[in-house]
């Protein structure tokens, strides 16, 4: 039997199989978890199951009409909501779900399915919802159409109206683990063994991450860039440290903030990992000499602290929109080389 499209998540997978199986259907489902992880992934897989007209215990055959319409993204029965752009274009970044989106749910919610027995709403990153959208959202769970399936993702529930996410069944899913994803780079996407081995070490569980680099090596090459700009920022002045915080900070700049924040940490780690004398966990393993020339450069000491420290201000800028602050002190209290 081929494989479904999911990639680890197996728990998960069977959660949902099972719901259909035993028709336990929830109204509501809020996949919960990091970017690229693979949720909209498991909640398109998971619509399809739903919709085909062949499944055989909670599976979608494949081949049917419906699961061709749903692989090719025109099953009129499953409704796709990206956060959109002021003009409703799709913009994962900086995009919100507006009310008028909602209104258009609330309507379409109403309308019966076309082709199956379901209609299946999506909406993606439900975290970067208006109030407004979230308010018209909660009377449809509140008051669901019997054929009404609906899909939330977000990374994190705590950015949800918890009247929200207490109507939803929660899964949440966790990083995958760097074999899954290298043998999965291999067999399914073709990489070839080194790129995979690199890629799964870099994706911290983060498939979808991995498979966007795959025909792209320029995102590799700006993160050797980064890289060095960190490396160059440990050794400059606190004014030249200040004038980075505040370039960070510029709201251009915001998107880039956490892949940046995240990219800092697992160099961080690398270092500390090195000066335990444990290289071969390392993330970045296209780097070890430089890892190793930084292992004998910083004081362990000030590695650990610092990674406290990346922490903490990751989370608190999660929750925060003034981050000047946070980010002067991330980058005033970044380990110098004591030599
Ligand atoms: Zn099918």
């Amino acid at each position: 039997m081929a494989e479904g499209p999911v990639v680890g998540h197996q728990w998960a997978v069977k959660l949902l199989q099972n719901g259909i199986r035993h028709d336990r259907l929830r109204h509501a489902y809020l996949i919960e978890g990091a970017a690229q992880v693979g949720k909209s992934t498991l909640a398109r897989s998971f619509a399809q199951s739903l919709l085909c007209n062949e499944s055989v215990d909670g599976r979608a055959c494949g081949n049917c009409r419906a699961c061709r319409l749903m692989q090719s993204g025109s099953h009129p029965d499953f409704i796709l909501l990206p956060p959109t752009d002021r003009s409703g274009q799709p913009d994962r970044e900086n995009g919100l779900h507006r009310a008028e989106q909602a209104a258009d749910v609330v309507r379409q919610a109403l309308l019966h399915p076309m082709e199956g027995r379901y209609k299946i709403f999506l909406i993606q990153d439900a975290h970067r919802a208006h109030i407004s959208f979230a308010n018209k959202l909660l009377k449809t769970l509140e008051e669901p159409p019997p054929h009404v399936v609906l899909c939330l993702t977000a990374q994190d529930r705590s950015a949800l109206l918890s009247t929200i996410v207490s109507r939803c069944q929660v899964l949440a899913l966790r990083p995958l683990g760097e074999r899954i994803m290298e043998d999965a780079l291999r067999a399914r996407w073709g990489a070839p063994p080194q790129q995979a081995a690199l890629l799964s070490r870099l994706a911290n569980g983060c498939l979808g991450w991995a498979v966007e680099q795959i025909d792209q090596p320029e995102p590799l090459t700006e993160r050797s860039e980064r890289l060095a700009e960190l490396q160059e920022l440990s050794r400059s002045s606190r004014v030249a440290r200040l004038a980075f915080a505040q370039k960070l900070a510029t709201a251009r700049n915001q998107t880039r903030l956490f892949p940046l924040l995240g990219l800092w940490t697992s160099w961080w780690r690398d270092v500390m990992l090195a000066q335990s004398g444990c290289l071969e966990q390392c993330a970045n393993i296209d780097l070890l000499d430089t890892l190793a020339e930084a292992a004998d450069d910083f004081r362990p000491g000030d590695v650990q602290a610092y990674l406290r420290t990346l922490s903490r201000i990751e989370g608190y800028l999660r929750h925060t929109v003034n981050a000047g602050l946070a980010l002067d002190v991330l980058l005033l209290q970044m380990p110098r080389p004591y030599a």
